[in-house]
């Protein structure tokens, strides 16, 4: 199908959005030519700002736009908690919920020996460093209740016993396989509630 060269590099832009077919890109390219240029010109900055602007937090890992993030340092939280995640969007879902006071720790993935990422490969390093500067009391594991998730809190917790911190994981209210970041409310608030020891 013929398309001017500018329409195809917008359709192509589109297609690489998760979700998104060539029958969606192309819509949504249309859409895009009938919308104001000043609405176009915003959305295009908030892409580029968002790119720009966010940075990860270098204590907790999480996506900011100034380091360290608002919830690192937020002297009304609870340092002595810190809840395990694999992505940004779980502390996303984690605030949604706003039962959760401690802090956070963002590992940006999980272990997964059959693609070939190890503890190497997330953000575990930074956590051992937080756990000798900072007074840590109890580290919630809440990774994705499935394979990797399991495996990683595995690590985890093995990794963190000797230095005697107690180490919990979430309980399973959640879909087994399902993400975190897809739990309602209620069902993450009980799964921190019924937390148990690793
Ligand atoms: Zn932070």
């Amino acid at each position: 199908m013929y398309y001017p060269e500018p329409i195809s590099k917008l359709i192509d832009s589109f297609t690489k959005l998760p979700g998104i077919g060539p029958k969606t890109a192309s819509r949504l390219a249309f859409f895009v030519l009938n919308m104001k240029e000043d609405d176009v010109l915003d959305f295009a900055k908030a892409l580029v700002n968002a790119k720009r602007e966010l940075t990860h937090c270098s204590v907790c890992g999480h996506i900011t736009d100034k380091d360290p993030c608002s919830i690192c340092t937020d002297t009304n939280r609870d340092g002595s908690l810190i809840c395990v995640v694999q992505d940004p969007k779980d502390v996303i879902a984690m605030e949604k919920m706003k039962d959760f006071k401690g802090k956070y720790h963002v590992l940006h993935g999980a272990i997964s020996p059959m693609d070939g990422i190890g503890p190497e490969d997330i953000n575990v390093s930074s956590l051992i460093e937080r756990l000798k500067d900072e007074e840590v009391e109890e580290l919630i594991v809440a990774t994705n209740p499935n394979v990797e998730g399991e495996a990683t809190a595995m690590y985890i917790s093995r990794l963190v016993k000797p230095a005697g911190i107690k180490t919990t994981r979430i309980a399973h209210g959640l879909p087994v396989g399902g993400d975190l970041e897809y739990a309602d409310e209620v069902t993450l608030s009980k799964a921190l509630e019924g937390r148990r020891d690793l």
